[in-house]
């Protein structure tokens, strides 16, 4: 067994390990090194394994994902096959969450899941290391369906589901099962024996995290393989055209995001894991550009990306309705995996930022406060309240219920929720040879070794609910290190206090404050980012929204809720009065606890538009009296946890 399996062999136990460190310029650090020890990401945390994993285990079974594989080697009485063709894959990314967190804490009952789950792949996994429940059940020939066939999406989630039972536990038995299966694509298709590739990427990015952590190179070949023959149109073009399997120009020369937006995002982190290890800034010049564009041009507030229910796509640059948007939680996942990469690549706050308005808002939302309801589709307005989502039962994933389903058919977003709470604290700080970057504010504990001796750290905040963020140095080296913390970009004002002096608290070019220093045992660091609510304004050209204004607080994106509205307050014709008052109303029994806000709006009658058209003459318009209102906001993570309602981030300001 390679010795970077085992968890305490260095290798840190994190989803993206760069081999070699001369293409990054932040080094990440594992599960094990960085301790969530509470607030809002630590009950999300527990919860995830109480509630969400259980949950999650109970619905894979019932669906038929283990009995899919199970079947393979039954010798009597074999079910048929049930639900999508890549139901493999919401297994591998359920046991790859339950991986993690066993990084985070012990669990016997997790470790029998995991026991058994492996035993199952062993079995049904052939000779020549080939596994693929749909193909082996007699359904299609072996990769003869790439572009929908989703066999390579599997093996991608089962690898990454492998090295991360192998680095949290050391254990090596599914590492081992999809390593077989990796050696079978390399045998398939490795050296151009085939210039083609799965239309769903994700196999790019779990090869080299495969050979960052097995050291074999042709797997690092093989992704780079992969990313070199797409964009030629080898796919062909499906039902939505190339561009869906971002096939119809390669990366290193694509401008922007397009077509599908998990996958289009997949790829993203796929090849800039391949930068990382060969450094051909090509990629990474590709990937900036690429991710420039997308929250310019494409992403919505609460960082959802892909508007278009047709083919899953991103829109046109600006095409950002809030209504009928579809804002996947895979592809918010997505573009988080895709840029923490790029900030590990540079450095930069700024993607930081991004990740944080994401996991704040569109991946928070994607969970009911049980822990046992989905979304699929995270729309930022509904007009009507929607039928709530069927009890028990699941309902197709282009349905957006008015509340959280327990599963969906296509079951992908779940237990992709499961693997990202799991592994969360290795997005929240990184290292380098000059010391630790604090990126995500979170109550955590965390051991750094560095070159200079241990860093011990512990932060002690109420973020998001403050900004008031505590460092305490808990153990240090002799030698001088730098200790940096990123100054959000919605944040102004912030202060900061080093061991009783302040410090100037200006964000450097980076987007951080720095303060090298001799750190000592029981020296205190206090970052205050002050969180008044704000009003937050759209490009003018997301028609949609133009005149309209969003509430924020912290990194904490806003909506109303037709539920703490007054009653006939229709949220159809609400509106937000410019310079009118902003309170921050602490709401301990409202959802669980948190921080509603009250807004001076109005309401304006359109009862003069009865049995009229649906437009008129400009200045023949009926008039619209208004009246004045109080309007209640709730953080937008928090909707739809009450039974159908309607809701809206967006809200028109007017001056009259
Ligand atoms: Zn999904």
């Amino acid at each position: 067994m390679n010795t970077s399996t085992t968890p305490n062999s260095g290798v840190p136990a994190a989803p993206c390990v760069p081999r070699t460190s001369d293409h990054m310029a932040l080094a990440p650090l594992a599960i094990s090194q960085v301790e969530i020890t509470g607030g809002f990401w630590g009950r999300w945390q527990d919860r995830n394994r109480s509630v969400t994993m259980p949950h999650s285990m109970k619905w894979l079974e019932r669906d038929g994902a283990l009995d899919n594989l199970r079947r393979l080697f039954a010798t009597d009485g074999a079910p048929a096959r049930r639900g999508m063709r890549f139901s493999d894959s919401d297994l591998y990314k359920a046991l790859e969450g339950i991986a993690w967190d066993l990084g985070r804490q012990p669990s016997s009952e997790l470790e029998a899941i995991l026991d058994e789950a492996v035993q199952v792949l062993e079995k049904a996994q052939l000779d020549d290391g080939y596994l693929n429940s749909w193909v082996q059940a007699g359904e299609a020939e072996r990769f003869a369906d790439l572009p929908h066939g989703h066999e390579m999406y599997c093996a991608g989630h089962l690898i990454q589901a492998g090295v991360a039972h192998a680095r949290t536990t050391g254990r090596p038995e599914l590492l081992a099962v999809a390593r077989r299966l990796a050696d079978n694509l390399v045998r398939e298709f490795g050296d151009r024996r085939r210039v083609d590739v799965d239309g769903h990427p994700e196999i790019e990015t779990a090869l080299v995290e495969l050979y960052r952590h097995t050291g074999e190179r042709s797997y690092l070949d093989l992704a780079t393989q992969f990313i070199d023959v797409r964009g030629y149109g080898v796919i062909g073009k499906g039902d939505f055209g190339s561009a869906y399997f971002q096939d119809e120009v390669p990366v290193r020369e694509q401008d922007t995001v397009v077509g599908h937006s998990v996958r289009a995002l997949y790829l993203l982190a796929g090849f800039l894991d391949v930068y990382l290890e060969t450094g051909e800034t090509v990629l990474l010049e590709a990937a900036e550009r690429q991710w420039s564009s997308m929250v310019a041009e494409k992403t919505y507030l609460t960082g959802a990306v892909g508007s278009r229910f047709e083919g899953e796509a991103f829109g046109d640059p600006f095409e950002l309705p809030p209504d009928l948007i579809y804002g996947e939680t895979c592809a918010g996942i997505a573009s988080v995996m895709a840029t923490w990469r790029l900030l590990l690549a540079t450095g930069e706050g700024k993607y930081a930022d991004l990740i944080e308005r994401t996991l704040h808002n569109l991946f928070a939302a994607s969970t009911n406060t049980a822990g046992d309801g989905f979304f699929y589709v995270n729309p930022v307005q509904r007009r009507q309240p929607w039928a709530p989502a069927p009890e028990d039962t699941k309902p197709l994933r282009s349905d957006a219920p008015g509340t959280r389903p327990a599963w969906f058919d296509c079951a992908c977003c779940p237990p992709n929720i499961m693997r990202t709470v799991a592994s969360l604290s290795t997005y929240l700080a990184t290292a380098d040879a000059a010391g630790v970057q604090l990126h995500l504010y979170a109550p955590t504990a965390m051991t750094v070794p560095m070159n200079q001796g241990t860093v011990r750290l512990t932060v002690e905040t109420e973020y998001p609910t403050d900004g008031v963020v505590t460092v305490r140095v808990q153990e240090a080296p002799e030698q001088p290190w730098t200790l940096s913390l990123r100054i959000p970009a919605w944040a102004r004002g912030a202060t900061l206090e080093v061991a009783g002096e302040h410090h100037e608290a200006i964000p450097d070019a980076l987007g951080y404050v720095r303060v090298e220093r001799t750190w000592t045992v029981g020296d205190v660091v206090r970052l205050e980012l002050p969180m008044p609510v704000r009003l937050t304004v759209a490009h003018p050209a997301v028609d949609a929204v133009r005149g309209s204004v969003a509430i924020e607080r912290g990194p904490v994106t806003y909506c109303l809720e037709s539920h703490d509205q007054a009653d006939g307050v229709d949220l159809d014709h609400v509106e937000l009065v410019s310079g009118g008052a902003l309170r921050v109303v602490p709401s301990d029994d409202l959802l669980g606890g948190t921080l509603a806000i009250e807004a001076d709006g109005l309401v304006r009658d359109d009862s003069g538009w009865a049995g009229h058209a649906g437009w008129a003459t400009l200045g023949e318009e009926p008039t619209a009296p208004a009246r004045k209102v109080t309007l209640t906001a709730i953080p937008y993570y928090l909707w739809a946890n009450r039974g159908p309602s309607a809701m809206r981030v967006w809200v028109p300001l007017t001056t009259s």
